[in-house]
């Protein structure tokens, strides 16, 4: 099954602005995925509707076979999150949010210190473990989402511009962070308006433009007709 099906997907938003006209996309299982397009395309919408925040107008959605619609749960634990937006508590220390996010998870409080630990650990951020969230810098507060994202260790890994404002040096470490993560058997999608990042990272890749999916190929496709 693959790991993202989306079929038909339309969003119409309250003020009549149709931001999705009908999206079709297939990501296979271990893929490392790009979603490229300009601001305004619809990445986030799309984003947004995969992860339950957005409630879309039409279409189908599946994670792994799990539909949307009829199997929420299945596919919110299927699925680790890592919006454009800091939205943790940010008076809350960092080991602490990783934790409480696996607690929703049902997961016990050893064994979510055990996989904070080892993602916190993975990202360099496991010796700020009991500094308050709001202390650390902006990429570091990026890296903490991902490890947060990870700690129920999901199938299908989503980031919506992961790397957009964080520097160079530091984008090059969690391309590598999330290389090693797809190497492990998760599927990963990302969004991105850059170019340069996809074609570092990503084997297939979709380009949305508009509302619409105009290019739906391989990064190596791609690149050929460029
Ligand atoms: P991207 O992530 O590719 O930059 P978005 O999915 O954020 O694009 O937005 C797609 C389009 O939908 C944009 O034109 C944006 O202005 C519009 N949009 C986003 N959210 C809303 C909303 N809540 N109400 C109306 N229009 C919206
Ligand atoms: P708590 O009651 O939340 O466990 P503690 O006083 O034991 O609080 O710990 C203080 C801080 O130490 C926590 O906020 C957290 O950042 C860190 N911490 C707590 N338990 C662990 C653990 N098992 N492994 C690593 N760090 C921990």
């Amino acid at each position: 099954t693959a790991a993202l099906e989306i079929r038909g997907l339309h969003k119409t938003y309250r003020n009549g602005f149709e931001a999705l006209k009908g999206i079709d996309l297939t990501v296979a299982p271990g893929s490392f995925f790009a979603l490229l397009g300009p601001n305004g395309a619809g990445k986030s919408t799309t984003i947004g509707i995969i992860t339950s925040l957005i409630n879309k107008t039409a279409g189908a959605v599946r994670v792994f076979g799990h539909d949307l619609d009829r199997e929420l749960q299945e596919v919110k634990r299927s699925i680790g999150v890592v919006p454009q937006e800091f939205n943790f508590n940010t008076f809350e220390p960092v080991g602490e949010i990783v934790v409480n996010q696996a607690g929703y998870y049902g997961i016990a409080r050893g064994e979510a210190w055990r996989r904070a630990q080892h993602y916190l650990g993975e990202l360099g951020l496991w010796d700020k473990r009991r500094d308050m969230a709001r202390t650390l810098s902006g990429g570091m507060k990026r890296r903490l989402m991902i490890a947060r994202a990870l700690v129920h260790e999901p199938r299908l890994l989503i980031l919506d511009e992961p790397t957009a404002g964080v520097d160079i040096e530091l984008r090059r470490s969690m391309w590598e962070f999330l290389q090693d993560v797809n190497r492990d058997g998760r599927s990963i999608i990302l969004t991105t308006h850059y170019l340069e990042e996809a074609e570092r990272l990503c084997r297939s890749i979709a380009i949305i433009d508009h509302g619409r999916i105009v290019e739906n190929t391989t990064m190596k496709a791609l690149l050929a007709q460029l």
